[in-house]
């Protein structure tokens, strides 16, 4: 039986992994955690998917326990800029779509568009962010109040997603870590700060034990790989080859600034950006006191003096005399995440490009999986590779969704962008756009395994990017657009009352 866990890494991965194993087997399961007292975190990682708030409430965590600690805001779409052409702009929100006589709202906008905005014609969240609304009034109540469970708080999973919760967070990443270790450490993990220098198999290949600097050899019966690109257990000790995403998805650097600027209703923005730049894409997330930005590049097509230059006149003045840091990224995932006594979770698994802010999801589906299947009865090899089929389809999933960003996006003023349009993409894609040609996207349409993202978001993405034209089903031309409309006009009247009902998010935090 299992009863004993060493996590090597103090990152989000590491962190999280540790809190949920504890929240999950209390003291059933011992946990270790080390980390190196040398080896800095990777640093980002600040905004999130909406199934996050899954894991704070499996942890038992309300908002207010952990927000204020993590300089944390709400996030409610991304936002995307310049994708299409320059000056445009669109959300693809955390909000599912209505659906009007077995049709999508946005099937019907297809159709007979109200006005030329899909985001704001079909969602409400596009009116909220364009006037940087909170999600809440200033009596705490969610604006899709149905969506909020009553009663004592329930501890769900991701596989419990039965509404589309309408918000994710932004945060600190080094807070988050910094509370989660604090909340972890209570629950009983036991904290070494030492470096790892060595693996040491046994006659099976196993892991034996870690020799550490200090503290010499630790053993468990599971080891946790959460040491971030490097991933010293799974690729390096134990040689799980990783494969590489590079040939579909080149961004491979990044450049990136933590700016302070004091909070105020233009800059408390409740959604992250991501505009289209010349060689990639540049994030901006409002925390509460500062902005955390950054330059995702390809080095094929950008030097990093180059990112570097253009993410400060990006940023103007207010990033004069800040640090930058630069960083490599190793696009692609583990062929396996979990081999032997081994799992890697974080980007020691695997990681795409930030543009979905997929990387602490990935770690929570890592987890949430590991507790689903956790060898609690000794190993099972079809338990082990029922795991690594969830957590590849995962990756191999949001890869595909991301592709589909920089083919789909209208925008080929320059060789970056129109090789986006003609380099390999796989095979099932290709194969997918054209089906989404004739009929939009739909659950029967899209890639079939769980990876986050549901129909919804390609419609949102591809009505967007605007370079994959999407047509209406031809059946409406011969139904009652009645309905259709109404539903539109619920939409705007109900946008138009939560304008005036709603605070800023700005408002908000200077109230809470
Ligand atoms: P790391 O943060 O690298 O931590 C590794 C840990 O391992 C450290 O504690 C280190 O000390 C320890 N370690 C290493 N070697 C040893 C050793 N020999 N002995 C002991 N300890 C050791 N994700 C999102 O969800 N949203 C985003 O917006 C987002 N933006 C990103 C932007 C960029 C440019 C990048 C690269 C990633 C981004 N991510 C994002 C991903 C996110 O940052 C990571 O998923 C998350 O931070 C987890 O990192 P980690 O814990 O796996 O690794």
């Amino acid at each position: 039986m299992v009863k004993s866990v060493t996590v090597v890494g103090g990152g989000t991965a590491g962190w999280m992994s540790a809190s949920y194993l504890k929240a999950a087997f209390g003291d059933r399961v011992s946990v270790t955690l080390v980390e190196s007292p040398g080896v800095p975190t990777i640093g980002v990682g600040e905004a999130t998917f909406s199934t996050v708030r899954h894991f704070f409430d499996y942890l038992g965590l309300a908002e207010t326990d952990w927000m204020p600690s993590c300089s944390a805001t709400y996030k409610l779409a991304i936002r995307f800029e310049n994708w299409r052409a320059p000056g445009h702009h669109f959300y693809h929100p955390f909000e599912r779509l209505r659906t009007v006589n077995g049709f999508p709202l946005t099937d019907w906008w297809l159709h007979d568009a109200p006005t030329g905005r899909f985001d704001k014609d079909s969602f409400l969240i596009a009116t909220l962010c364009d006037a940087n609304k909170s999600p809440r009034d200033l009596d705490g109540l969610l604006f899709e109040s149905s969506q909020e469970h009553k009663g004592p708080r329930k501890r769900t999973t991701l596989s419990d997603q039965v509404t589309q919760f309408p918000y994710a967070y932004h945060f600190d990443a080094a807070l988050l870590a910094s509370f989660l270790a604090e909340y972890a450490v209570g629950r009983g993990v036991r904290r070494i700060r030492d470096d790892v220098l060595g693996v040491e198999l046994d006659e099976r290949g196993w892991i034996a034990s870690l020799a550490t600097r200090e503290h010499g050899r630790l053993s468990s019966d599971l080891y946790i790989d959460c040491t971030g690109f490097r991933s010293i257990l799974l690729n390096e000790a134990l040689a799980e080859p990783f494969e590489s995403y590079q040939d579909t998805l080149p961004n491979d650097r990044a450049v990136t600034l933590r700016v302070p600027v004091p909070p105020s209703t233009d800059r408390l923005q409740p959604y992250t950006t991501a505009t289209a730049m010349e060689s990639g894409w540049i994030w901006t997330i409002p925390l509460r006191d500062r902005i955390g930005t950054g330059y995702v590049y390809a080095s094929d097509y950008c030097e990093p003096e180059d990112a570097e230059r253009t993410l400060r006149l990006f940023v103007g003045p207010t990033c004069d005399g800040l640090e930058s840091s630069h960083i490599g990224m190793r696009v692609g995932r583990s062929r396996n995440s979990w081999v032997k006594n081994c799992v890697a979770i974080g980007l020691a698994s695997g990681f795409v490009e930030p543009l979905e802010s997929t990387g602490i999801f990935f770690i929570q589906h890592g987890i949430e999986q590991l507790v689903k299947h956790f060898p609690a009865d000794g190993w099972r090899l079809d338990t082990i590779a029922s795991y690594n089929r969830a957590v590849a389809h995962c990756m191999d999933g949001v890869r595909e969704f991301l592709v589909l960003h920089y083919r789909g996006a209208a925008r080929a003023d320059n060789a970056y962008w129109r090789d986006a349009k003609t380099r390999r993409i796989p095979d099932p894609l290709a194969e997918r756009i054209e089906q989404w040609k004739a009929k939009p996207p739909d659950a029967q349409t899209v890639y079939p395994y769980y990876h986050g993202f549901e129909a919804y978001s390609y419609v949102a993405m591809l009505l967007g990017l605007g370079g994959i034209p999407l047509r209406a089903p031809a059946a409406l031309a011969l139904m009652d657009s009645t309905a259709a409309h109404r539903e539109f006009g619920l939409v705007m009247e109900t946008a138009g009352r939560l304008l005036r009902d709603l605070p800023t998010q700005y408002e908000y935090f200077r109230r809470h």
